[in-house]
């Protein structure tokens, strides 16, 4: 007689087939079961036919990522467990001894950082380029470049490059082209067609997106994907996902699937905010700049122009704020997030006092969930140099959350208020 325990690990109820419900099933496991030794033989995981072992995916996981693939409009996606490891991912998968890596300048800086240390080490070099400066990226491709990274906005200081130049270079030059997606999202341009209707065909390779931000929404996830075109680049890559081991768990990919559906909506209504905010920033005198791609007279603005505001966007628009919607540049897309440049009258302790005044604007890292969130960045520390295009002064990055505009417009406005009665 069997005990009742292994009866119960054992247990031999399955639900009727035919379950149907407008989220998938969300299904865990480290082990996959296989029906019998031939079908473990002859397993195979490069591609979505089977299971063999949760790492390398489970029916919650493929779904997610033929979605994701579907947003970016790519053919193949990986998981890995952040936007961070989805960088390192691409780097781990395409460098070997011997290569160089270029990174923008205003790059999302941990990636920097994998390249000053980890990459570094293993005889990988890397060069920092000047993304809106595209003869800066032709003089810095050399024999030695296997991939160039390329990133827009740039991180922190919102600069929009000429993208689909610097994608044109690496093509001619016959380099690898990475894109950090995550500020675009997939909403924003398309990056494997990046000059719609002209067919040119003209678009990244490898398309990197920190889930963690504007799919998750919800600041309660880390979760990156990497998303190709072109099928051997992408077994490559899983090959090296494998091999390091980057897989995702069932509970987060579902909470990923569960905001997706949303993503349009929170991507327009985090954008409408910001913009409304950056526009009213312009008109108080504390600040020297405030860089917003969207906003004319932003470095870049004419790039954001002709890459993501191709009249295709759907207006939604803030129902409340009529008269900044028909002038603030309420067309295109552009995501949640803005800087500004405090004048240089005030010290680095008053801006401080500034950012420690706010009360809905959390001090954070990390953006694309529900709650606005505050960082004062030392900007000298951050580049190899000042862009000319850049206001001396201390930055403040502002991610703008989905709070009501009015709001977030006074608390910003009690904080200047602080900030000028501090010393
Ligand atoms: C947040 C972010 C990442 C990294 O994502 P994590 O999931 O936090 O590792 C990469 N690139 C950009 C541009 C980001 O904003």
């Amino acid at each position: 007689m069997q005990d009742m325990i292994t009866g119960l690990i054992h247990h031999p109820y399955a639900p009727p087939e035919g379950f149907h419900a407008p989220q998938p099933g969300v299904f865990k496991a480290s082990t996959v079961i296989f029906p019998n030794v031939a079908a473990m033989r002859s397993r195979e995981w490069k591609d979505k036919t089977g299971y063999t072992y949760g790492l390398h995916g489970t029916p919650t996981t493929y779904v997610l990522e033929e979605r994701l693939a579907t947003l970016e409009g790519g053919l193949q996606c990986v998981l890995v467990p952040s936007g961070l490891a989805a960088i390192a991912n691409v780097a781990l998968a395409v460098l070997k001894t011997g290569d160089e890596v270029l990174i923008p300048d205003n790059a999302y800086g941990p990636s920097k950082a994998l390249a000053a240390a980890e990459l570094k080490d293993w005889g990988i070099t890397h060069r920092y380029y000047d993304a809106m400066n595209p003869q800066d990226l032709r003089d810095k491709i050399s024999a030695k470049t296997s991939l160039v990274w390329v990133e827009a906005a740039g991180s922190v200081t919102m600069e929009f490059p000429d993208l689909c130049e610097l994608v044109r270079i690496c093509k001619a030059n016959n380099v690898l082209c990475a894109l950090d997606n995550t500020w675009g999202a997939g909403i924003a341009f398309k990056p494997f067609d990046l000059a719609p209707g002209t067919g040119q065909g003209l678009g990244v390779d490898i398309s990197v997106h920190a889930l963690t931000k504007y799919p998750s929404g919800g600041g309660d996830v880390l979760m990156g994907s990497v998303v190709t075109r072109d099928a051997n680049l992408h077994l490559k890559i899983k090959l090296t996902h494998m091999r390091l081991g980057l897989g995702v768990a069932g509970n987060d990919a579902e909470l990923v699937l569960r905001a997706l559906p949303s993503i349009m909506l929170r991507y327009r209504a985090h954008d409408m905010a910001a913009r409304q905010l950056a526009v009213w920033c312009q008109s108080r005198p504390d600040f020297a700049q405030v860089l917003h791609p969207a906003l004319a007279g932003s470095p870049g603005h004419a790039h954001w122009q002709a890459l993501c505001d191709t009249g295709g966007a759907g207006n939604v628009g803030n129902a409340g704020n009529a008269a900044n919607a028909a002038n603030a540049a309420n067309s295109g897309n552009a995501a949640g997030l803005f800087s500004v440049i405090l004048k240089a009258k005030f010290t680095p302790g008053q801006v401080d006092a500034f950012c420690d005044a706010l009360k809905l604007f959390k001090l954070g890292f990390s953006w694309g969930g529900p709650m606005s969130l505050v960082v004062p960045y030392d900007l000298a520390s951050m580049r190899i140099a000042w862009p000319a295009y850049l206001a001396r002064g201390t930055l403040v990055r502002f991610s703008i959350g989905l709070e009501a505009v009015t709001d977030l417009q006074a608390d910003l406005a009690q904080a200047l208020d602080a900030m000028a009665a501090s010393r």
